[in-house]
């Protein structure tokens, strides 16, 4: 892995060499990814796991995989299983094996009891409706439930009937006894167990009372020995919450908790919930349609795990909230692709040019390089026959001197081959063209015409003989609106209805047909695309579009 991903500085890192400096880090630096397995990882959590892997590997620590699963009903294995191979896949790998919360369920209901026992945590009847209303609000206290002074015994014995499945689901909490009147609405005596009659993919049907997110982020972090527990902004209000259990629980550690703020970006929204929908309402073809912001879409898209640890780093770590110009993830992938993709010709609008002066039955192979800079890339070989493609749209019987391409009784460069002087063409009945006649300079080929007249272009081509057909999909940008779901606005209603557009029968040059799955090239003069991770091999060759070659949203498409 490159560098890049601890370049730079940020305001975590400075408070991680702060702590070391000052020795209240003494020992190794311990991180952790926590995600909630509800769904697939998108762009924000790609930060979130750079931030989080590359703090503990710029400085000799540790960074844990924990699963937050304390949530059954919206879990899945699918999605447990997509999100390992996401953050391998980036490039970072978890130190130990794979951690759950659920692998705390026993701590945590030992650690309720222990609260219970002390005085600090009660079970209280009153419905959802009623909680709500004793709750108060920002700027009114909230009232003491009728039940917040039941003694230990009772506590117990009921809290006990709660996790043997004897009360109904929502017809008793468990909650810390903290302070009802306190500004800070989470410590207004928060629910830390509740009944859920559902099984868990980990712990199976052992349990049907749940410890609450908040109940177990904190006591998971220190039973793990987690030393810096970095998380979003919107847990800022929680953190207090936090250092509560923290310091009235018989924890192993002191981990504390540090908010930055999350990736948004524009064109994009991130948020698993609004994902989950254009999966669920067949908005997109799942969760790695190359169109999606998660990070199995856009891997399918061709981006490259490099790119993106670039992106991440070149965003920074930021205490304020802010939107991220979607240009400068598109400009991290031009980026590296520019600098490493192979080149190779694709023909998406075939127009048929025959060679009349080459004979029939030549095929001549002529070497071109992998990339103009890049030596190492190699060198593939080009079968040139009588009979060629080109685009459609490069040619035209009449065009002024700005239309660089070819033109009747001109010429062009075929790109690694030779000159073609376009003499003439052949129509169908309906007046469109079939056929360009051309003739060809034989001693073009790497050399300029000996009548010193050298062409204005040079464009792709793919011989007609020796081509492969394959399936090019074009996508551009998911969402036409800058903000899709922010304003209160529906976001689907401002999903690009031209997000996907499916070409078949491209021609492309030979060797490609055998590109192996994800691998990613620049079709010259057209875009950088890669052989589809799944659809490639199995019949026609399938190639996404990754991107242009330049920024062209919203610009007229150049002549
Ligand atoms: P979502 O709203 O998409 O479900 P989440 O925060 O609920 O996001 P989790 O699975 O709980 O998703 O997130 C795992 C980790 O990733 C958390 O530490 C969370 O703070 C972080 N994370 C999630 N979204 C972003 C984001 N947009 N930018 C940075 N970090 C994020
Ligand atoms: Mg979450």
């Amino acid at each position: 892995m490159t560098d890049n991903v601890v370049s730079g500085n940020n305001f975590l890192r400075t408070i991680v060499k702060e702590d070391i400096a000052s020795g209240r880090l003494s020992g190794e630096l311990v991180t952790r990814f926590p995600p909630e397995p509800n769904g697939f990882l998108h762009i924000g959590h790609a930060k979130s796991i750079c931030l989080n892997f590359g703090l503990a590997k710029q400085f000799g620590g540790r960074c844990h995989l924990r699963f937050d699963d304390t949530n059954p009903a919206k879990e899945e294995q699918a999605y447990i299983d997509a999100i390992q191979e996401d953050i391998r896949w980036l490039g970072f790998e978890w130190s130990g094996p794979i951690r759950y919360a659920s692998d705390y369920f026993d701590t945590l209901y030992d650690y309720a009891l222990h609260l219970v026992r002390n005085g600090n945590a009660y079970v209280c009847d009153l419905s959802a409706d009623q909680a709500r209303e004793y709750r108060g609000t920002l700027t009114e206290a909230g009232k003491n439930s009728p039940y917040r002074d039941r003694s230990v015994e009772e506590n117990l014995a009921l809290f006990d009937s709660m996790r043997n499945g004897e009360f109904d689901e929502g017809s008793r909490v468990l909650r810390a006894k903290i302070d009802m009147a306190a500004p800070n609405i989470n410590l207004r005596d928060p629910i830390i167990y509740r009944i859920r009659k559902v099984s868990h993919h980990q712990t199976g049907d052992k349990w049907c009372i749940y410890p609450t997110y908040d109940f177990t982020h904190g006591q998971s972090d220190a039973l793990e020995g987690i030393t810096h527990s970095i998380c979003t902004l919107e847990f800022e209000d929680h953190r207090p919450l936090y250092e509560w259990f923290i310091a009235n629980l018989p924890v192993p550690a002191q981990p504390k908790q540090y908010e930055f703020a999350r990736l948004n970006v524009n064109y994009t929204v991130t948020s698993k919930r609004k994902l989950k929908m254009l999966v669920d309402e067949s908005v997109v073809d799942g969760w790695d349609d190359p169109r999606m912001p998660t990070i199995a879409g856009m891997r399918r898209r061709g981006f490259t795990a490099a790119a993106l640890r670039n992106f991440c780093d070149m965003v920074g770590v930021a205490r304020s909230e802010g939107v991220v110009d979607v240009a400068m993830l598109e400009h991290a992938i031009r980026d590296d692709l520019d600098k490493n993709a192979p080149r190779a010709m694709c023909v998406m609008d075939p127009l048929k040019i025959i060679i009349t002066n080459y004979p029939d039955d030549k095929v001549e192979w002529l070497n071109a390089p992998g990339h103009p800079n890049r030596d190492d890339l190699g060198e593939r070989s080009l079968p040139f026959s009588r009979e060629v493609y080109i685009e459609r749209e490069d040619f035209r019987e009449e065009a002024n001197k700005k239309f660089k391409r070819l033109v009747l009784g001109k010429k062009v460069r075929l790109r690694s081959a030779y000159v073609l002087l376009a003499e003439s063409v052949v129509k169908d009945a309906a007046g469109n063209i079939v056929e360009v006649h051309c003739s060809y300079d034989a001693a073009s080929h790497g050399a300029d015409p000996e009548d010193g007249i050298k062409p204005k272009g040079v464009i792709h081509w793919v011989s007609a003989s020796h081509g492969k057909q394959a399936t090019v999909r074009l996508y551009d940008r998911l969402f036409t609106h800058e903000s899709p779901d922010r304003g209160g606005e529906e976001f689907l209603d401002h999903v690009n209805p031209a997000s996907l557009s499916i070409i078949e029968h491209c021609w492309i040059e030979p060797s490609l047909a055998d590109a192996a799955p994800e691998a990613s090239f620049q079709f010259e003069r057209t875009g950088y695309f890669v052989a589809d991770k799944l659809e490639h091999t199995s019949g026609a060759p399938v190639f996404n579009r990754t991107i242009a070659l330049r920024d062209t949203w919203g610009k007229e498409s150049d002549v």
